[in-house]
């Protein structure tokens, strides 16, 4: 498989060299050339199959020759180390919770998978790879433990001191080994900074290979089709689902459609946004226009232009006609966001964290043009993460999770930095 620049004058790359670029040389994103198509004894098949046999038939055609069979297999079942299970509010309604993983939230799906690839990557190349990352939170841990003891890799996460909450600076401090912490002096803007020049920093591409990481990675956007295959595996109605996902940056939901049109039985999907609304928009006017962000308590959202739409775009050949058949969106607020986490709780005795909240009430929304709808959500993090949140609006506790209370007994370890270039030159120079 190769894949193309969404700005049409990069060259081609495979896999590998997707991965291991992130974003094409023209500043545009790596695309699939071919949409590979399931069998159509696949969705009989289904029921049958093992998670890690699911996301291997779901991604082979998309690693292709990059990476052998055994070491591909090996990678999918690590990756998919834990729990995704569809549980079910109601006859109409069911939730497909994504966040089992270390750092619950389904980020740590992509992480691992791209961890396991570029280690393996790593291990024909000359120079090391060191992976750096500027995070305000969720982001950076979920990499961070996908990539900890990957041979051949090392990771640098800058955070800004003071301004991430407890449990994700424990999230983030606590690694150790392949693991450094940057505590920066300084807000994330610093840190996004720091990381930029390091980038554009020639002298260190003489001894190490920089790579960022982010989310519109191939490796970190493909393997998240894993949700949609692994949902309808549990699906257990004749019609087909609508699939409502709480999107920033539409890498998850955009990965979901991908999946459609490979074959996937989905009948409609529904981006649910909160304030941060500039699809939702252009669904209804036909107007792209980005605005700054703004902040809300679904912040892992909180996105101004969100990088994957283009993908979305290309996927229906830009057509819109295609993209509205396939695609609805609802902003909701806050206030909304609160009510649909306390209605939920009251209806179904199910906590939702805010981001899945969104999903909730997206769905509401959806189905009063379409009464009847059924509906998966999908759940992207773990109540927990948010329990202060959760505890002022619910006024209930979240019961700490096993990957919580282990955190709680680890030390934090960082290296606290001023907001300068200049130290983070001389960290790096140690690799
Ligand atoms: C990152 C994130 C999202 C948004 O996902 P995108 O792929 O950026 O659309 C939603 N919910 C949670 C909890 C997240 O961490």
């Amino acid at each position: 498989m190769n894949y193309y620049s969404t700005n049409k004058t990069a060259p081609r790359a495979d896999f590998r060299e997707a991965a291991l670029l992130g974003q094409a040389p023209d500043k545009g994103l790596y695309f699939p050339e071919k949409i590979p198509q399931l069998q159509p004894e696949f969705a009989k098949q289904l029921p049958h199959l093992s998670k890690a046999e699911i996301a291997y038939d779901a991604i082979k055609p998309y690693t292709g020759s990059s990476i052998p069979e055994r070491i591909l297999q090996q990678i999918v079942e690590e990756t998919l180390d834990f729990e995704l299970p569809l549980v079910e509010l109601s006859d109409e309604t069911c939730v497909m919770e994504l966040f089992h993983g270390p750092t619950l939230s389904f980020k740590d799906v992509g992480a691992r998978f791209m961890s396991r690839c570029l280690s393996y990557f790593a291990g024909k190349m000359e120079k090391k790879i060191v992976v750096l990352v500027a995070t305000s939170g969720d982001t950076g841990s979920a990499v961070a433990h996908g990539f900890l003891n990957r041979e051949g890799v090392e990771v640098v996460i800058l955070y800004p001191s003071g301004k991430v909450s407890q449990v994700q600076e424990l999230q983030l401090t606590t690694l150790g080994n392949n693991v450094k912490a940057l505590e920066i002096k300084g807000d994330f803007d610093d840190c996004q900074r720091m990381v930029k020049q390091a980038f554009a920093d020639e002298e260190h591409a003489k001894r190490i290979f920089l790579t960022s990481a982010n989310s519109i990675n191939v490796a970190r956007w493909l393997p998240q089709q894993f949700f949609y295959f692994l949902a309808l595996q549990q699906w257990t109605h004749k019609e087909q689902p609508v699939v409502v996902v709480p999107s920033g940056n539409f890498g998850n939901i955009c990965s979901g459609m991908l999946g459609k049109e490979s074959g996937l039985g989905i009948k409609h999907f529904v981006a649910a946004c909160n304030k941060n609304n500039v699809v939702t928009r252009y669904l209804l006017d036909g107007s792209y226009s980005p605005k700054p962000t703004v902040h809300t308590i679904s912040n892992a959202m909180d996105v101004g232009n969100p990088s994957n739409f283009v993908r979305i775009q290309e996927l229906y050949k830009r057509s819109d006609t295609m993209l509205k058949r396939n695609l609805s969106s609802f902003s909701v607020n806050d206030e909304q966001t609160a009510t649909a986490m306390l209605g939920t709780l009251s209806k179904y005795d199910y906590q939702a964290d805010p981001h899945t909240a969104v999903g909730l009430c997206a769905l509401d929304q959806y189905r009063e043009k379409h009464p009847g709808t059924k509906g998966i959500i999908m759940a992207t993090a773990h109540p927990v993460k948010f329990a202060e949140l959760v505890k002022k609006i619910t006024d209930r506790k979240v019961a700490k999770t096993e990957q919580i209370l282990e955190l709680e007994k680890l030390k934090k370890e960082s290296i606290v930095l001023p907001p300068d270039y200049e130290a983070l030159k001389g960290f790096l120079e140690r690799y």
